[in-house]
């Protein structure tokens, strides 16, 4: 089903294009989560990664916002944030 969306998983990172995104980005909300590497498979960018114990995160430098990851997630443990609400919610903590 994926298969002709990925190329060449990763290639992005050859081009790092990401200082542009939409207006949104992934939150990994890490509750929920079963591990089965979905959001990995379907990100264009290849920007997701698991880390220890199946955590697993973007990397913003690379995201573009496309929100593929969230939509695929069986677990809905994938949420898209605006990016004003990410801003806002660090302006509050200083
Ligand atoms: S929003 Fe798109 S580019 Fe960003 S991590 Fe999710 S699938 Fe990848
Ligand atoms: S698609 Fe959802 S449940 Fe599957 S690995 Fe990614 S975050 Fe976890």
């Amino acid at each position: 089903m994926f298969g002709p969306l990925i190329s060449k998983p990763g290639s992005s990172r050859k081009n790092k294009t990401g200082s542009w995104r939409t207006e949104v980005r992934p939150k990994f909300l890490q509750k929920n989560c079963i591990g089965c590497k979905i959001c990995m498979l379907i990100c264009p960018e290849g920007c997701i990664s698991e880390g220890e114990n199946k955590v697993f995160t973007c990397d913003f430098l690379f995201c573009k916002g496309c929100g593929l990851c969230a939509q695929v997630c069986p677990k809905k443990d994938v949420i898209m944030e605006k990016e004003d609400a990410i801003q806002e919610k660090s302006r509050d903590k200083k």
